[in-house]
C-alpha cells in the first residue's frame, strides 16, 4: 500500500538525502519528510563514525513556521501520531508514531533542527525530560511576556538586568536587606 502523507494526503514520495546526509521519504506535495526509525539510526551511526556525507550547510532564510494543530496519521501504521514541541527557540514540533517510532517533519523543519544543532537529538525530543524542559521554557517565556506587557520593554529589561545582577552578586544578602529596608518589604523570604 502506498504511503499517504500525514501533512497533505499526497502519495508521491521520493527518497532524498536531507541536510547532514539523512535519508528520508520526502512528499512531492508539501515537502514534508517521513523519517523511519531505521533511517534515523542509520544517520546517527554514520554521524558517529565521522563519515559525514556532505553536512550540507543549513540553508538560511526561510525558517520553519508554527505547525497546525491537526492530528496526523502515521503513513506506515495508519495510527494517530503524537505531537512533541521542540522548544529551544523553535516554534514547531515533530510528530512521532508510537507504534513504529517514525517521525514526520514538515518542510524545512529538518533544516531548522540542523541549524540549531538538534539533528542528532530528534529521538530525545519525545522524552519526558525533554518535554518537561520545553514546558519550563514556555512558562519562563510567558512570565517574561507578561512583565513586558505590564512594565513596557525598557523597564522590564532594566528590572531583569538588576535582578540578574543581585542574584549573582556575592553580597546578595546585603543588597536584599537594603532593598527590604528601603522599599519597606516584610522581612521574611
Ligand atoms: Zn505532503
Ligand atoms: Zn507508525
Amino acid at each position: 500500500m502506498a504511503m499517504r502523507c500525514p501533512g497533505c494526503g499526497g502519495k508521491a514520495f521520493t527518497v532524498q538525502r536531507a541536510a547532514g546526509g539523512l535519508e528520508a521519504a520526502v512528499c512531492g506535495g508539501c515537502g514534508g519528510m517521513w523519517v523511519s526509525v531505521q533511517r534515523y539510526f542509520a544517520f546517527l551511526a554514520e554521524r558517529e563514525s565521522g563519515d559525514q556525507s556532505s553536512p550540507g550547510p543549513a540553508t538560511p532564510g526561510e525558517e520553519a513556521g508554527a505547525d497546525s494543530e491537526a492530528l496526523k496519521l502515521c503513513p506506515v501504521c495508519q495510527k494517530f501520531m503524537r505531537y512533541y514541541p521542540v522548544g529551544h527557540g523553535l516554534v514547531f514540533g515533530v510528530d512521532r508514531c508510537g507504534d513504529c517510532g517514525g517521525f514526520f517533519l514538515n518542510a524545512k523543519e529538518w533544516e531548522a533542527l540542523a541549524a540549531h544543532g538538534l539533528e542528532t537529538r530528534l529521538h530525545f525530543i519525545p522524552s519526558d525530560a525533554w518535554q518537561a524542559e520545553v514546558a519550563r521554557g514556555l512558562r519562563t517565556a510567558h512570565d517574561a511576556e507578561s512583565l513586558v506587557r505590564r512594565l513596557g520593554a525598557e523597564d522590564a529589561a532594566e528590572l531583569e538586568r538588576v535582578t540578574e545582577w543581585i542574584a549573582g552578586h556575592r553580597h546578595r544578602d546585603v543588597m536584599m536587606a537594603h532593598l527590604r529596608e528601603r522599599l519597606h518589604l516584610p522581612v521574611h523570604g
